[in-house]
């Protein structure tokens, strides 16, 4: 890697676009930036180059270096004085930086959050926080060999399904099971397998899109079947499926709104309707369930129900393993032994299959399901939707104590800036979109909430909470009791 060569200065600076002659001020601050191996020859520079390998200092340096030379091709009149002081700065002043960048590059990105935004299963944060009992069987399956595809009893290859197979089909009541790596690669497969070269009937108000502008019907388009939409968004009938029934339809699609609802005037077949009219005409249902409740919570009575699909005769039922389930990134496939196995046989299968920890996880997690009282008790996100509203105040009435007692030696807030908020939670991750979960939140008023709200979010651990009306919200539905120290320590340092 080229380190600069004497005279690379002005070189450099006339073949700066927009460097031109008129703007003779600029041109000069562009030649007076240092060169990289002026900034390389600093003593300060020595140590970097003696912790880190050369290649990244040289880098950390030039980017520095571009940094400055942006900012004086950047600064119109307004910005000149900045960058009039880029060109006063020593080889020795970009050490530190280039420091800082380096630092940066070597940390792990990923990095913990303490959710205070009342959102349970937030995709952005994460998804599903897995109980201690799948976080155990990750360590164990990342850091040792395990027995994932290989039968200890018969010394000779397994599948990795094994592990999770008849979990799934006993807690689902299902006849046969498939997990893959997501809820879309599940529902790809599942029409892959049953309607590839043919059409798939899907409900107009059904055509959803899941996040990030990624659409149901997109995703089956890739499995190699047409789309046919059927009925309008409000009211669709039998009907209407058999009207738009031809000799190329494969499969009826059933896709759970999850993350909307359309209310007021409105129809759509059972899904005993579709199973019957997909059978009768030697077709299959595959039915898309998003989030798939399974826990005996009474919030989830408004998702449909996975073992009524199944009992129903839903040929596959799909839902993901991170969303109400409370596990890792998983997609779950269950239903009727002959699709499950023409998916098992899809070549598409291997290209979809599920890691080693996520199936660790999803093993430990659907152990804890076997006994849905305790899976209510261990399972993060159903506890965290399932605690009382009192137990939400209390860890409310400590944050706030935490926050303005002296407990704390160096700083404490006043009383009279930190109050508690009635809040409205949310399950979040696209599941029972408008059930409202009541809440409890600490609201901090002090200064300039958003930037505080910045440097809550630069802190480690970082803390993501919501901004209203000027005040900081803690919602505490999706704290846990154990973060709370945490959590206070972390709002006074961004406060100090
Ligand atoms: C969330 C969702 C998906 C996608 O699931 P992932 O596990 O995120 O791939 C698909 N369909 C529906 C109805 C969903 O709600």
């Amino acid at each position: 890697m080229s380190e600069g060569k004497p005279g690379e200065k002005g070189k450099r600076a006339k073949d700066v676009p927009g460097a031109v002659a008129e703007d003779g001020g600029r041109q000069a601050q562009l030649r007076s930036l240092a060169a990289v191996d002026e900034v390389l020859r600093e003593p300060a520079a020595q140590e970097l180059l003696e912790r880190y390998p050369r290649a990244l200092v040289t880098d950390a340096v030039r980017a520095v270096i571009e940094r400055l030379r942006a900012d004086i091709l950047a600064s119109g009149e307004a910005g000149a004085a900045t960058a009039a002081g880029a060109a006063d700065l020593t080889p020795a002043d970009l050490v530190p930086w280039a420091a800082r960048l380096l630092e940066t590059a070597v940390t792990p990105s990923l990095r913990r959050v303490i959710n205070a935004t009342g959102i349970v299963v937030h995709t952005n944060l994460g998804r599903a926080v897995l109980p201690q009992e799948a976080v155990d069987a990750v360590v164990t399956a990342a850091s040792g060999y395990t027995d994932l595809e290989y039968s200890l009893a018969r010394g000779e290859r397994a599948s990795r399904q094994d592990h999770v197979h008849d979990a799934l089909c006993a807690v689902t009541g299902a006849e046969d099971a498939l997990v893959v790596n997501n809820n879309a690669a599940a529902v790809l497969l599942a029409v892959a397998a049953t309607a590839r070269g043919g059409e798939v009937l899907i409900c107009r108000g059904q055509l959803v899109e899941i996040g990030d502008g990624f659409r149901i019907p997109d995703i089956v388009l890739e499995s190699g079947a047409d789309v046919v939409e059927v009925g309008t968004t409000n009211r669709t009938y039998v009907k209407d499926f058999e009207k738009a029934w031809t000799q190329r339809t494969r499969a009826v699609l059933r896709v759970h709104t999850s993350n909307f609802r359309v209310v007021g005037f409105t129809t759509e077949p059972s899904i005993e309707e579709l199973a019957n009219l997909a059978h009768e005409r030697g077709a299959v249902l595959v039915d898309d369930l998003g989030s798939g409740a399974l826990a005996p919570l009474e919030l989830f009575a408004e998702e449909p129900s996975l073992k009524e699909s199944v009992a129903a005769g839903a040929d596959v039922v799909t839902f993901s393993g991170d969303k109400m389930l409370g596990g890792p990134q998983a997609g779950i496939a269950v239903g009727r032994a002959a699709t499950i196995d023409a998916m098992r046989r899809h070549p598409l299968a291997r290209a979809l299959r599920i890691d080693k920890l996520d199936l660790a996880a999803l093993d430990a997690v659907l152990r804890l399901y076997l006994d849905p009282e305790l899976a209510l008790e261990r399972v993060p996100t159903l506890a965290a939707l399932a605690v009382p509203l009192d137990v939400v105040r209390a860890r409310a009435e400590r944050l706030r104590a935490l926050l303005t007692g002296q407990r704390t030696a160096q700083f404490a807030l006043q009383e009279d800036a930190v109050t508690l908020a009635d809040t409205v939670a949310r399950a979040g991750a696209g599941a029972l979109p408008v059930t409202e979960v009541p809440s409890v939140a600490v609201a901090v008023d002090v200064g300039d909430a958003s930037a505080l709200a910045a440097s809550l979010r630069a802190g480690e651990p970082a803390v993501v909470c919501r901004v209203q009306d000027g005040k900081l919200l803690f919602d505490l539905r999706a704290v846990d009791g154990s973060e709370l120290e945490e959590l206070a320590g972390a709002v006074l340092a961004a406060l100090a």
